[in-house]
């Protein structure tokens, strides 16, 4: 049976006193959560304090991006080995803010994949369409190409440690959301990907998160459905009272 996860992605926003006092009341407000697995993803500059305040809580911490190689000459990167350093457990890659203002490719994914592979570190993985793609009817292709691109090389034991993130980009900080049965039917698609990939078993164990304005007012329909295994939120996760909420109503539905 797969876990649901609730992993909040606060992009460039929270300066240290702020993401230290968001940690602090997380930690609190999350004591009787048993089940829903939690992380968040505050910017580079605190990761290590915030992983330091929920060290002993159920709360794990991720960063935003990382660079595909270990370490070097590229000034101003971070490296898997430097964000497992500071005590993450997870790492997103390929968000379509990186790909759309980063140029960020599915090869270039695919390389940030590769090398963290090699780490402790959880990757999340992101694809999603864009508006102008859905309207034309590329959805599917789109994201069979991303899936296909960036697990370039994969094996099936390394699949095992990764997590995906369908996120249409037309959803991301719109305040639009992707109907459950949207969502739903595009996740299908994707663990239909796997199996036809990597095979059954791995199709059945892979999480696959569904990103793109959720907020405590749609999480529970679209993580009530079959393929949905759990959300990266962007907006409503920078509050805690609503990422907390969101936790709730995912406990509350694996119980
Ligand atoms: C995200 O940042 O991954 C995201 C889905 O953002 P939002 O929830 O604000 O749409």
């Amino acid at each position: 049976m797969r876990t649901k996860i609730i992993a909040g992605n606060w992009k460039m926003n929270k300066v240290a006193a702020e993401a230290i006092a968001f940690a602090r009341d997380l930690k609190v407000k999350t004591l009787n959560i048993r089940k829903t697995e939690i992380i968040v993803c505050p910017p580079f500059t605190a990761l290590a304090i915030v992983h330091d305040i929920l060290k002993d809580s159920r709360a794990e911490v991720g960063a935003q991006n990382v660079h595909f190689a270990a370490s070097g000459a590229y000034t101003g990167e971070i490296s898997a080995e430097m964000i497992e350093s500071a005590g993450c457990r997870h790492v997103i890659i390929g968000h379509s803010e990186r790909r759309q203002y980063f140029g960020e490719t599915n090869q270039l994914v695919n390389q940030k994949l590769i090398h963290v592979l090699t780490t402790s570190l959880t990757p999340i993985v992101c694809i999603g369409e864009t508006l102008e793609q859905r309207q034309s009817g590329q959805t599917e292709n789109v994201i069979r190409t991303q899936l296909e691109e960036s697990l370039t090389g994969l094996t099936t034991d390394q699949l095992k440690r990764v997590v995906l993130a369908y996120e249409p980009v037309w959803a991301i900080g719109t305040g639009v959301t992707a109907t459950p049965e949207q969502a739903e039917e595009v996740h299908k698609f994707i663990r239909e990907l796997i199996r036809s990939r990597f095979g059954q078993k791995s199709s059945d164990l892979i999480q696959i998160l569904y990103g793109g304005s959720v907020k405590p007012d749609n999480i529970r329909d679209l993580l009530s459905r079959t393929d949905i295994d759990g959300g990266l939120i962007g907006g409503a996760s920078l509050n805690v009272a609503s990422f907390v909420e969101m936790i709730k109503i995912t406990e509350d539905l694996i119980n």
